[in-house]
């Protein structure tokens, strides 16, 4: 339809397939899915994994084509890198009838709630049904709160068990309770004395020098790093203090905390990148929550013997949700990390077995290859840069072509033109032909393109057509791209005219795939270097930086880590997505520029440091004009208002 309707209108005017119908299209077995009301279902990766398995006669080691899309710098008004994964899986899909997998983050409610809107992509190229995709999902998100708040109370309980206890020795058999006269160790406590070298089983063995070192944790209240949780855009409970009930403070100091939104924090990360439930168990072991306060050593989720717990609260959330494309085709919505301080894609277990079901052992693949299309958040320099780095290190693959998308509103803007703001009508130079703008703007194509090209995979540019983009304009962006070398570059009207507007894009990255060389993976930096000579590198060979500047307080974490063992991480660099710089005033390509590396901290479960090159906000407010003002729900239960 001309105009475009909205998105909410696109997506309650299709009717969607039962999802049941979706999955067993896919080849999969009824018994492998788990539907959660007629729409949405959750897929169980192991059942699916080891049938796939059984039926390929041994280890499956073939797989689907493995495509990541991934942006230039962006405008505030992101430039179309949902609404292309969708797309392209449409075109793949429903129109050139590959098996076609798109997989996405779920997206937190509270920039749906905020300013942001939804993120089901857009136009005729959507994730339906938008509201259930935008809004509570199966739970997972909601789980993953439990999960962070428990713990929170766990450790917060355990300082204040410990802080009130008269002797150790009583503290000792309150924790390890007698039950019908016997006591005994839980699995968590026997990993503790292991990590100890106390190679005891019965709690009446331990001598009371043990009995010290195992019970009390001493954890330092200032030394904690985590947070509890909301997912919601709840600017209030940024800082709080914690503890102020009269039980509480009369015998334990109060102390100030705070809340970060549900995705920012590291339980997210881990199910982003857990490759099975026996690793997400010994990830979330692995969280650190603070340290002692005498010998300085880490105190984690499994010393407090909580990690158990977790995963229960978790052991749903770790199964891929299955919805679908306007056009009926497959979508897995799996974990959504932040795209600042965490990694920004979607898990590692949903993109395994995407693969496998585009493998062309899967008997509805007819012998061919089919093609997983998932996003990376941010521009290509930051969301692409961990995605090989981070994500494919911890799943073992990586792409075979990266989908560059581009728009000529962001290129001009790169090119000197005025700045455009959210719910602000776009300036004259956007909506009309402005070659001069947009060839200066392309140089930040160039520089992604260049950052692409580090990784050794073909590089397809998708050109995210606006109606008011003109011919030459397209063509422009086109030739630059390709002289900056790219395999392909061409432009893509999904938005508006959904799969069918993608075709020559699908065709584009069709024969990206087969140029992968498939050799090892390359990743930019090696773990084992030291932490500044990683920050370094990847602000040189991404960022384009000069140098580095470590504050203070970043070099004496880095001191800490290097002491605790957690150096040979990868790297998160959080800065803003709005320059390739750390500032976000510097448009195009800057040169010449030092990041200043204010802080680095540690996500050891998830399994990397994140390092803050600006003031990240780990829970974002709401503005006076929110998008939950514009939801009702109508006498039969329709939402409207969601976009
Ligand atoms: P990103 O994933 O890069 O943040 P999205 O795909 O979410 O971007 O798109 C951002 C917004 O722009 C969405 O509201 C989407 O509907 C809209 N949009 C994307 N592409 C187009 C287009 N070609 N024409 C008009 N609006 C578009």
């Amino acid at each position: 339809l001309r105009p475009v309707p909205s998105d909410n209108a696109i997506s309650r005017a299709q009717k969607p397939k039962k999802i049941t119908k979706v999955a067993l299209e896919l080849g999969l077995l009824e018994r492998e899915l788990e539907p959660y009301g007629h729409y949405k279902a959750k897929v169980d990766p192991k059942l699916v994994m080891e049938r796939l398995d059984e039926e390929a006669e041994g280890p499956e080691t073939d797989r689907g084509y493995y495509v990541l899309v991934a942006g230039i710098t962006p405008t505030p008004l992101g430039e179309g890198k949902s609404t292309t994964t969708i797309g392209l899986t449409q075109a793949l899909g429903a129109h050139l009838k590959y098996n076609s997998i798109a997989n996405v983050r779920q997206p937190s409610m509270g920039p749906t709630f905020g300013v942001k809107g939804g993120a089901a992509g857009g136009g005729y190229s959507q994730v339906i049904p938008m509201d259930e995709f935008n809004m509570h999902l199966t739970g997972d998100i909601h789980a993953i709160s439990a999960a962070q708040n428990l713990l929170c109370a766990a450790v917060d309980t355990r300082m204040f068990h410990e802080h009130t206890s008269k002797t150790v020795s009583g503290f000792y058999k309150r924790l390890v309770p007698a039950k019908k006269g016997v006591r005994k160790f839980t699995r968590q406590m026997l990993a503790r004395l292991e990590k100890l070298g106390i190679q005891k089983t019965n709690p009446d063995d331990l001598t009371a020098e043990e009995i010290e070192k195992f019970a009390i944790l001493d954890i330092d209240p200032e030394s904690i790093t985590i947070k509890r949780v909301v997912d919601c855009n709840d600017r209030f409970v940024r800082e709080i203090t914690l503890g102020e009930g009269k039980n509480e403070a009369s015998k334990f100091p109060p102390r100030k905390s705070g809340y970060d939104i549900t995705v920012a924090c590291e339980i997210m990360a881990i199910l982003a990148l857990s490759s099975s439930l026996k690793d997400l168990r010994e990830r979330v072991g692995r969280i650190v929550v603070g340290t002692q306060r005498e010998t300085g050593v880490a105190i984690t989720a499994e010393d407090i013997g909580c990690a158990g717990a977790i995963t229960a609260l978790l052991k749903d959330a770790i199964k891929p949700n299955m919805m679908q494309t306007l056009e009926g085709t497959p979508v897995f919505v799996h974990a959504g990390p932040f795209a600042n301080i965490s990694i920004g894609a979607s898990s590692v277990i949903a993109d395994k077995l995407a693969l496998k079901l585009t493998s062309p052992t899967n008997a509805t693949n007819n012998g061919s290859k089919g093609f997983v299309i998932t996003e990376a958040g941010f521009d290509f320099t930051m969301g692409g840069e961990r995605f090989f780095n981070i994500k494919c290190r911890a799943a073992g693959v990586s792409p075979d072509t990266v989908v560059l998308v581009a728009t000529s509103r962001a290129l001009k803007l790169h090119g000197g033109a005025p700045d455009v703001k959210p719910g602000q009508e776009l300036p004259a130079e956007y909506t009309t032909e402005n070659l001069d703008y947009l060839r200066q703007g392309c140089a930040n194509l160039a520089k992604q393109i260049a950052n692409i090209k580090q990784y050794n995979v073909p590089v397809v540019v998708a050109i995210n057509e606006f109606e008011t983009d003109t011919k030459k304009e397209l063509q422009l962006i086109q030739e630059e791209a390709l002289k900056a070398g790219a395999d392909y570059a061409v432009p893509s009207n999904h938005w508006a005219l959904g799969g069918f507007g993608a075709l020559q894009l699908a065709e584009a990255v069709s024969k990206a795939v087969v140029k992968a060389k498939n050799e090892e993976q390359t990743f930019l930096y090696n773990v084992e270097d030291t932490v500044e000579n990683k920050l370094l590198t990847i602000a040189q060979k991404m960022y384009g930086a000069s140098a580095i500047e470590l504050s203070p307080l970043a070099k004496k974490q880095i001191e800490t880590y290097t002491r605790q063992g957690y150096d040979k991480l990868p790297i998160c660099i959080a800065k803003t997505q709005y320059s390739l710089s750390h500032d976000p005033a510097l448009k195009g390509v800057p040169t010449g520029f030092t990041v200043p590396i204010r802080e680095v901290r540690c996500s050891a479960g998830a399994g990397y440091l994140y390092a803050l090159a600006a003031e990240i906000m780990t829970i974002p407010g709401l503005p006076t004009h929110a998008g939950f003002m514009n939801v009702e729900v109508d006498d039969d239960g329709q939402i409207e208002g969601l976009f």
